[in-house]
């Protein structure tokens, strides 16, 4: 891929391309640790007015967002798709939708989520004390994003810690940064203060600055090493992280599954967004008997794909993000004919495209020993390979060490639930694959080495909070019988407290009663 320089790139900048052309789409600055440290303060003062506004006021600011970008529509999904390489049509159905979707949740149920929380504390509520959880904002959240899909997952994960009332830096990736200050540009508009959300632009030394800066918490999407990387720094200062990283996401297909759509699935499923989605099926079984019909549709399904510029509307799988990631792909395809898989379809770079684009590609009798069936590929590779028997299939899918999602298909819907659950992932989908993502209200994370921690949904909300546990005692006039002032008697009150009062029980407590009162006489006269 040739790129155009028009001009010579200063040290403290950064060129985003378009991969599909290889043409220049602007410059954007490389931030300093400094400049990060000096972004960290400025949002850890805008904390103090933020963290005070109500509910009503941050949904507000997030609903006004949503109409700027509803006003933009063709704008954002233009720049998503130049500066990504994937077609307008995915810049929309997997960005645009489902983080529009996303942001009148949020808005619409933080308040509800975050509500404070009356806990039952049993036998101790009958004598005057009380608890509740408080869900505090944190601070400062900072958030380091890939560019598979720039829009979606950092402007979600920006719009859930604002309404939970934390202030935000976020750092995109050097891939996409564009898109990262188009997240920056929306809010401006819809009236946040700069100092609330702050997008710096930069490379990993930016995003390493932003986790040494004392930001109050990282939430991270993006590769396993820098994971491992980020989490190991983030150590030094005990800034605690989530950790949204890679996938080798299996699908499994039974026999009596509806073949048609299951080929359908799993050539959206392996080629959206040209494979580059941590959920992406990134390795296909197929039940022994079925394999030949299924693998014969899969690769009819294939060749009718339209691959070209993501900019024209017809275009199904776009160019990939980069000439390196490319050579991944190329690497882990030569690898598997060299051990022995066969490639049915695609299996090179695309005949004088001007880009970072990689045919569609299905490779038949893979095995699990084979590099591109361990290590994430993160490309439009298909490798299917065949099992006899439902525990085969599980024990296949879960041989890995990943787990991000999963899907099962079959119409025994009992045999489906019993297979999601015997799968070691974070998400695992009956007879759907890949977009769960897209669903707001649902919690997304992995298990493994796909990492901790979740993001979207309840789980993910409650990531940027807080639990503040507040116990108060209404009646404070007498003391406590495990206070000071031990003795026999004392000692034989707990024991039957061990007995009585930790059974969980009133009637069991209740005959605590004469003990207790003769522990309180004594008390009385210490
Ligand atoms: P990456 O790890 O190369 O980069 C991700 C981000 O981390 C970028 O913004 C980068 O600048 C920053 N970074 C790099 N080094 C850093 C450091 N030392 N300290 C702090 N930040 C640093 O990942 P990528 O290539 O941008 O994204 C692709 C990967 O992301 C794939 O592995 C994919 O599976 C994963 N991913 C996971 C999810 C998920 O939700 N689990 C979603 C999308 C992508």
């Amino acid at each position: 891929m040739s790129a155009v320089l028009e001009f010579p790139v200063k040290q403290n900048e950064i060129i985003s391309y378009n991969p599909a052309t290889g043409l220049e789409l602007g410059r954007v600055e490389n931030t300093s640790e400094a400049d990060v440290k000096t972004a960290f303060e400025n949002g850890s003062k805008a904390f103090q007015a933020w963290r005070k506004t109500s509910f009503a006021e941050r949904k507000k600011i997030v609903m006004k967002a949503r109409e700027v970008i509803l006003a933009e529509l063709d704008e954002i999904a233009r720049l998503i798709s130049d500066e990504s390489g994937k077609p307008i049509a995915e810049a929309l159905s997997a960005e645009i939708v489902p983080v529009l979707d996303l942001m009148q949740y949020f808005a619409r149920n933080a308040a509800k989520i975050l509500k404070p929380e009356k806990i039952n504390i049993g036998q101790l509520g009958l004598i005057g004390r009380s608890s509740k959880i408080l869900y505090q904002p944190l601070g400062v959240v900072g958030i380091i994003s890939p560019w598979n899909f720039p829009l979606a997952i950092p402007l979600g994960e920006v719009v859930m810690a604002l309404m939970a009332g934390n202030t935000v830096i976020l750092k995109p990736s050097e891939l996409t940064p564009l898109v990262g200050l188009k997240i920056g540009e929306i809010f401006e508009k819809a009236g946040l203060s700069e100092n609330v959300l702050r997008i710096l632009t930069g490379d990993g030394r930016t995003g390493a600055a932003l986790v040494d800066a004392g930001v109050n918490k990282i939430m991270f999407t993006g590769s396993v090493a820098t994971g491992k990387r980020i989490a190991e720094n983030a150590a030094k200062t005990l800034t605690p992280v989530v950790l949204e990283l890679g996938g080798k996401d299996p699908m499994i297909i039974f026999g009596d599954a509806d073949l048609e759509i299951a080929a359908s699935a799993a050539v959206w499923g392996a080629f959206t967004n040209s494979g580059q989605a941590c959920s992406s099926v990134e390795r296909l079984y197929v039940e022994e008997t079925i394999a030949e019909e299924f693998t014969a549709k899969v690769v009819e399904k294939t060749r009718r794909l339209t691959h070209g510029f993501g900019s024209e509307a017809a275009t199904d799988v776009g160019s990939m993000i980069s000439e390196n990631q490319l050579k991944t792909v190329e690497n882990h395809v030569a690898d598997f004919e060299k051990s022995g898989a066969k490639i049915l379809t695609g299996g090179k770079r695309k005949a004088d495209s001007t880009g970072a684009f990689f045919e569609p590609t299905v490779i038949s009798q893979a095995k699990n020993s084979m590099r591109g069936m361990r290590e994430e590929t993160f490309g439009p590779t298909l490798p299917i390979a065949t099992f006899k028997t439902e525990q085969e299939a599980v024990e296949l899918a879960n041989d890995t060490d990943f787990g991000l999602t999963a899907s099962v298909w079959t119409n025994d819907l009992a045999k489906g639930r019993r297979v999601a659950e015997n799968i070691l992932a974070g998400t695992v989908t009956v007879n759907e694959v890949l977009y769960t993502h897209g669903i707001g209200q649902t919690p997304w994370g992995g298990f493994k080495q796909s990492g901790y921690g979740r993001t979207h949904g309840k789980l993910g909300l409650l990531e940027l909070v807080a639990p503040q546990h507040i116990h108060v005692n209404r009646f404070p006039l007498i003391p406590n019988v495990w206070w000071f002032g031990y003795s026999q008697n004392a000692i034989d009150t707990f024991k039957a407290m061990a007995r009585h009062f930790s059974a969980g029980s009133l009637v069991q407590t209740m005959k605590l009663t004469p003990q207790m009162l003769k522990r309180l006489k004594e008390l009385r006269k210490k």
